[in-house]
């Protein structure tokens, strides 16, 4: 039995973060004025290492966690990721799967696959190389990032999910040309609301273009209709386009907000544990970890802080909310 929160909630997935740095500035994460050439980024030694991470992840999965998301910062820039991997791949009745920018990916995708990774989510926010540059600030094309996801879609890491944050007035316009492209892939384009993660990306409701109006624009050109979802508290709403051409889904984290099915603990890169993607402050793990706490101690204050969560934030969200200070989302991993 998966340990509970205040809720009734089970804790079943786990999200790691193993580095807070990328090579990306997306505007709606790591904005570039907030995060530019001197910013602090946590140096090696404070990082947790792939032993003390390895070692947590199995004192989850003894308390119920069954999904392992690794997750950054950009976590191929975490130097032998692959190794990390194969050490979490050993943890028996555990689905391993990461999310990327897709940056390396061409020349990862075969090892991570051979280390056990499972399936593998990729964000790409336009095709067009004019809007993905104003997104994320890189100053390379698109293609690398196809490349990518072609790379992990031929080593077996299926099927490919591809995130689409959509922002009002900057990549609205891609939200067609993009269901064209992935129609008949075999990948899952997943189109994701701008959410008001962090202190730093300026968000305002105006720049959310509502799940229901991304639909709608779909459905217009390409027909769909609803799927079932594949089990409960999945965070994406499914379609399928009605000729075939495969599945999409829809994260309407601010319009829909999906907090009471949410089962997700997020563990930063220097070990701290959050309870919800909007908190202030996270719990120490690695003092614990470092001072020679067994792993029953570990798995006490793990329960503890499970068993006392009330997170509810999107659905308690106003203009007010969104102004409060919170972790960065590029330091937990989303
Ligand atoms: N760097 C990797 C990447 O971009 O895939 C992993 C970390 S990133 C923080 C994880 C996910 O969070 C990405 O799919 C990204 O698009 C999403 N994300 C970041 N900021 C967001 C925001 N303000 N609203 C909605 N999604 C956001
Ligand atoms: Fe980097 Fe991912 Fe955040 Fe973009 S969304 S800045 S790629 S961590
Ligand atoms: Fe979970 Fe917090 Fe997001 Fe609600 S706001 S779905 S509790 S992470």
């Amino acid at each position: 039995m998966p340990v509970q929160d205040k809720f009734g909630r089970p804790l079943r997935d786990l999200r790691i973060s193993v580095t807070d740095r990328c090579n990306f500035r997306c505007s709606y994460c790591m904005p570039k004025e907030v995060f530019g050439r001197n910013y602090a980024f946590l140096p090696k030694t404070e990082l947790l290492t792939f032993e003390e991470i390895t070692r947590l992840a199995r004192v989850f999965a003894a308390l119920g966690v069954r999904k392992i998301r690794l997750t950054g910062g950009e976590p191929l820039l975490r130097r032998d990721i692959e190794v990390l991997v194969a050490m979490l791949a050993e943890i028996p009745d555990i689905e391993l799967t990461m999310t990327t920018n897709g940056a390396a990916l061409a020349e990862k995708a075969q090892a991570l696959k051979d280390a056990g990774l499972k399936r593998i989510t990729v964000s790409l926010d336009a095709l067009d190389d004019t809007t993905f540059k104003a997104m994320n600030e890189v100053d390379f094309p698109v293609a690398r990032v196809l490349e990518g996801i072609e790379a992990a879609h031929a080593a077996g890491l299926t099927p490919v999910k591809i995130n689409m944050v959509v922002k009002r007035g900057v990549n609205e316009g891609e939200i067609l040309p993009m269901a064209r492209y992935f129609h008949g892939s075999g990948h899952i384009l997943r189109f994701i609301e701008y959410m008001d993660v962090g202190a730093s990306n300026g968000w305002r409701m105006d720049d959310v273009v509502p799940a229901k109006e991304i639909v709608e624009t779909i459905h217009a050109e390409m027909p769909i209709e609803p799927l079932d979802p594949n089990y409960r508290g999945e965070v994406a709403q499914r379609w399928r386009f009605k000729d075939g051409g495969g599945e999409i889904g829809v994260i309407a984290s601010v319009t829909q907000p999906f907090c009471g099915d949410c089962t997700r603990l997020r563990l930063s890169a220097k070990g701290e544990l959050y309870t919800c993607l909007f908190g202030i402050s996270g719990y120490d793990l690695r003092a614990p970890l470092r001072s020679g706490s067994d792993d029953d101690a570990l798995a006490e204050a793990i329960r503890n802080l499970w068993q006392g969560r009330q997170d509810r934030y999107s659905e308690l969200r106003t203009s007010a909310t969104a102004n409060l200070p919170k972790v960065e989302m590029s330091y937990i991993g989303g």
